[in-house]
């Protein structure tokens, strides 16, 4: 090329990158918060929290050996050697420490209760006939050794971890903790994030009447999807409202939104028409990627920092939240908030986020069109296990996430048939 005669200047075309390497280079950004950030609060509270330690039992789950059923605790031999029928010589409900199990005798036990010392098996009630008002008992079959008998740790043992540092709490987790005597943890802080949302044409839910809409104006959905998706992610979401489609008002907002916040997203306004101003605002109040993901919905994604005014010094991150701004049409804010802004709050948080494998799921559709960017389909599944397609798969269209219960993922580039195993992957996965 001739130095002396530059090309007539473009502007820079936005990088066409994979999910893949859009993903990876968005979490090479994202440090988890420091490690001091923790609070301890009650497991009560700690639902959707994320956990700042390993966890380790000191006892064992259960402590002692006990019955998982209401019958009779015996030692086999006796039984035998009595021809089936034992007189009944200790009662044991459930709480109580009981004494060694007499020679010859068999215990009446409740669920939960511990096996007295020297029984070896527990005969369910119902595999009993009651005699003598209850003095004695007939055992019908043979028990097998240790039957009904839930052995002293066999749950979790004395020492162990049950739990790692990162783990989110959720119900089956807190129960965990509490069954090794965990009543308080040290959970990360919530992360707050800061939501706004581009463009002259929405109108907020609830400020005119819906059949007063003004020419021209749609309802912000966004606002409502994004800020549960927040929620439901365990964040606090401060809601910064509609931010006109103007340079300066653009840049004002991105500064309150950067103060006391870790992260701000924003919808729409990420393409490159003139009316997209968020580009140049987060260039102006601080660095930003723009690129173009080859994802079907979703496409435009911007990635970058928002300066605080309280500048600690050159470079360093806590002088900055994060930015990620999605595209504006409501399936491809969605979609791309599950693929790509879970696992920023997630490391942000220093969670654990990585997905279980896709579900391998019969289509029932044909999709006859392949295009060169990777395809999420909203679906659901039906009654015969396979896949239904929503019939209109457009980016503006939210009642295909509504109808639909989950994605398939479809590769860039590939068509296939009705009957074809394709990837599925339920909404549920994301944890929404
Ligand atoms: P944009 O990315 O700003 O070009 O917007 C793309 C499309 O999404 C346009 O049709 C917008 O009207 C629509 N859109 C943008 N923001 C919202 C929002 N908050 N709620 C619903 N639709 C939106
Ligand atoms: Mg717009």
């Amino acid at each position: 090329m001739n130095p002396q005669n530059p090309p007539p200047s473009r502007p820079p075309r936005a990088p066409l990158l994979t999910l893949d390497e859009a993903l990876e280079r968005l979490l090479a950004g994202v440090a988890p918060l420091a490690d001091s950030e923790v609070e301890t609060v009650s497991c009560f509270d700690a639902l959707g929290r994320v956990l700042a330690e390993d966890l380790h039992a000191q006892v064992d789950v259960p402590p002692g050996d006990n019955t998982a059923m209401d019958g009779y605790a015996l030692r086999i031999a006796d039984l035998q050697a009595a021809g089936g029928v034992l007189p009944v010589g200790l009662r044991i409900p459930a709480g109580t420490a009981p004494e060694a199990l007499p020679a010859g005798v068999a215990a009446r036990i409740f669920t939960g209760a511990q096996i007295p010392p020297g029984a070896d098996a527990v005969v369910m009630q119902e595999a009993c006939e009651v005699l003598e008002s209850g003095a004695a008992v007939r055992v019908v079959a043979a028990p097998q050794p240790g039957q009904w008998i839930r052995r002293r740790g066999e749950d979790v043992q004395r020492g162990s971890q049950v739990l790692a540092a990162g783990a989110l709490l959720d119900a089956q987790r807190l129960g965990l903790a509490a069954s090794v005597g965990i009543g308080l943890v040290k959970v990360r802080r919530r992360l707050r994030v800061a939501l706004l949302s581009t463009g002259d044409e929405l109108v907020m839910p609830g400020s005119v009447p819906p059949d007063a809409l003004p020419p021209g104006a749609i309802f912000n959905s966004n606002r409502y999807t994004l800020s549960a998706l927040i929620r439901a992610l365990g964040a606090r979401c401060t809601d910064l409202g509609i931010v006109p489609d103007r340079l300066e008002a653009t840049r004002d907002a991105l500064r309150r939104a950067a103060e006391g916040h870790d992260l701000i997203i924003t919808s729409g306004g990420v393409s490159v028409g003139e009316e997209d101003h968020l580009r140049p605002a987060v260039q102006a109040e601080g660095r930003l990627d723009l690129w173009q993901v080859a994802i079907k919905p979703g496409k435009p994604l911007a990635f970058g920092r928002v300066r605080r005014a309280a500048a600690h010094g050159a470079n360093d991150d806590r002088d900055s939240a994060l930015f990620i701004g999605l595209p504006g049409n409501p399936v491809s804010s969605f979609v791309t908030f599950l693929l790509a802004v879970r696992p920023v709050l997630y490391r942000l948080a220093g969670a654990e986020a990585a997905l279980p494998p896709p579900l391998p799921m019969r289509a029932d559709f044909d999709w006859p069109r392949a295009d060169v960017r990777r395809e999420f389909l909203r679906v659901r599944r039906n009654a015969q296990g396979g896949l239904d397609l929503f019939p209109n798969q457009s980016s503006g269209v939210l009642t295909s996430a509504v109808w639909g219960d989950g994605l398939v993922d479809v590769p860039p580039g590939q068509a296939f048939e009705r009957g074809s195993t394709v990837a599925y992957r339920p909404f549920s996965d994301f944890g929404v």
